[in-house]
């Protein structure tokens, strides 16, 4: 194989092995918004059930004390029967009376069906919290994991981008700028190897003539139809 050939074909290894590594650091802060994503909407979920039993039980207050209100009127009311020497006066405090003992019937009916309520979203709260434990455990390990991935990734990327600066320099820059460009608008594959004639970049059919030269291998031959550099694989 020509040597500047084969010079390349380790530069694009490493360039290939850049390209990959740089995909993958990019995807990890996205795959770690994800997680820490799904743990602040769990929390706020959580949070809403808090909030939601903190109301129940404000509401089920207001109307313990509406209850209790109605019975100190009560009381009074029972005083002022009490003291009235008048039928009449005394019948309408006694209907009061009756009205106001219905009224905390129907308030003390909905203080249970408050605490029942409550009962319920209780457990919903102490459900919630063991999975939300879980999940918790679960994102930090996750998140740990990405971490030392992208530790790893970019220590990598640090090696292999070495390797690649020291194999450059060994190339003729007028190749090494010809090969960079098509690296570059190739998508990843500028050295390619022709199999039956068909280059194996584009996939197309190349002349004899061309084939003939590659085989040789005593020039850099360019693919007619795509420009990529060609090697013969037998
Ligand atoms: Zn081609």
């Amino acid at each position: 194989m020509l040597k500047e050939i084969e010079q390349l074909l380790v530069l694009q290894d490493r360039d290939q092995k850049i390209k990959v590594l740089k995909a993958e650091l990019e995807v990890i802060p996205l795959e770690q918004k994800r997680v820490e994503d799904n743990v602040a909407a769990k929390t706020q979920a959580l949070e809403n059930i808090k909030q939601r039993s903190r109301e129940l039980e404000l509401q089920r207050k207001k109307f313990e004390l509406d209850a209790r209100s109605r019975r100190d009127s009560i009381a009074k009311y029972k005083g002022q029967q009490f003291q009235t020497r008048k039928n009449e006066e005394f019948q309408a405090l006694g209907l009061e009376i009756q009205r106001m003992e219905k009224e905390i019937q129907a308030t003390e009916d909905q203080e249970i069906e408050l605490m029942e309520q409550n009962e319920i979203a209780h457990q919903e709260i102490m459900q919630a919290e063991r999975s939300f434990k879980i999940l918790k455990a679960q994102a930090e390990q996750q998140v740990a994991g990405l971490k030392q991935k992208k530790a790893n990734f970019e220590n990598s990327l640090r090696q292999t981008e070495a390797e690649r600066e020291q194999l450059s320099q060994s190339i003729d820059p007028n190749l090494l700028f010809r090969y960079n460009r098509l690296f570059l608008s190739k998508g990843g594959d500028a050295v390619v190897p022709i199999e039956h004639e068909v280059c194996m970049g584009c996939h197309m059919k190349n002349t004899t003539t061309l084939v003939h030269r590659v085989k040789l291998e005593r020039e850099i031959v360019h693919c007619e139809q795509c420009g990529r550099m060609l090697y013969y694989l037998p």
